[in-house]
């Protein structure tokens, strides 16, 4: 047996925008178990970046649900709001070496133009103390992203129109920076996450590319839509999880990613659940898909305490 290359590293990395629900509990549970079949690591990461959408108390109540749920994670759980200081050296190394650029435009002055910036901007003649953002400029490329998951995916960028922001006119650092920031950080070797992040994944190659670091591998994995198509989000109000119930819960989302029939049952706690789903769990069943119905649930018949 060959030993494998690189140690697999995973993570599930939540913004504390709300409690978990249904749709993350899924995503965190794939995430969960393929690091696991990896004989990897899964670690939690909060992007708690922007204060603006962040609610108090979300971040442990997602904690003690992952927890409840036995997904268990290794190494401590790391807060991006913590990492402030890394995320302005990076922005300034992009800044110096001309991967970035000041922004002060409006986004009516976009729209305006159609995607193009305003003279001001162009001649990069204003005062730093005038409100801007900080725009990566992206390479001009037919960007294709190797998915573990998913078809070849494809997708056109171009400067000036797709060039997107590091760092926003309020200061706060954007979620593709920080991303990449911390997935480079903490050496992830593997991001396992839903298909709605996928046009984000070319933006945070690019710019791995420019800071000249690897990049990890990428799976994006079928996201959970309920009757109406529309993905369970925490801006569609989606219900967070109860966590009395968590065997019927994993249950659930078992039979979301279909790796269990109506009706089976495989365990009794929920770390023995999570760890008999590890050896059904293949990726590559997902390929080409991209929704997971919401499944009409029945509650199981043997009393649901969720100790374990
Ligand atoms: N924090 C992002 C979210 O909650 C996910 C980031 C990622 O997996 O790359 O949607």
């Amino acid at each position: 047996m060959g030993t494998p290359v690189q140690q697999y590293r995973g993570r599930f990395a939540p913004s504390p925008t709300g409690p978990l629900h249904f749709g993350s509990l899924v995503g965190a549970l794939a995430s969960y178990l393929d690091a696991r079949q990896n004989q990897g690591q899964w670690l939690v990461r909060i992007e708690d970046i922007d204060p603006l959408r962040e609610k108090p108390g979300a971040a442990s109540l997602i904690l003690y649900a992952l927890e409840a749920h036995g997904l268990l994670w290794d190494e401590e759980v790391t807060y991006q709001s913590s990492h402030n200081a890394h995320y302005e050296q990076v922005v300034q190394q992009l800044l110096s070496q001309n991967s970035a650029y000041r922004c002060p435009c409006s986004r009516k002055d976009l729209q305006q133009g159609k995607g193009h910036h305003t003279a001001v901007c162009l001649s990069q003649q204003f005062a730093l103390t005038a409100p801007h953002a900080i725009r990566f400029k992206v390479d001009q490329e037919q960007a294709t992203l190797p998915d573990l998951i998913q078809d070849r995916y494809s997708q056109r960028l171009q400067s000036p129109e797709n060039d997107f922001v590091i760092r926003r006119k309020e200061g706060f650092y954007a979620y593709q920076l920080a991303v990449v920031v911390d997935d480079h950080r903490q050496r992830i070797s593997h991001v396992v996450r839903g298909i709605d992040l996928i046009e984000s994944t070319p933006l945070q190659r690019q710019l791995f590319r420019s800071l000249d670091w690897q990049p990890p591998n990428y799976a994006h994995f079928p996201v959970v839509v309920d009757a109406t198509g529309g993905k369970l989000s925490k801006q569609r109000l989606s219900p967070a999880l109860d966590s009395t119930v968590v065997m019927a819960n994993l249950t659930k989302a078992a039979l979301a990613l279909q790796l269990i029939q109506p009706e089976e049952m495989l365990a009794d706690t929920p770390v023995e659940l999570v760890n008999a789903l590890v050896t059904r769990w293949q990726r590559q069943r997902y390929s080409g898909i991209t929704k997971l119905a919401e499944p009409g649930f029945n509650a199981p018949s043997k009393a649901d305490t969720g100790q374990g």
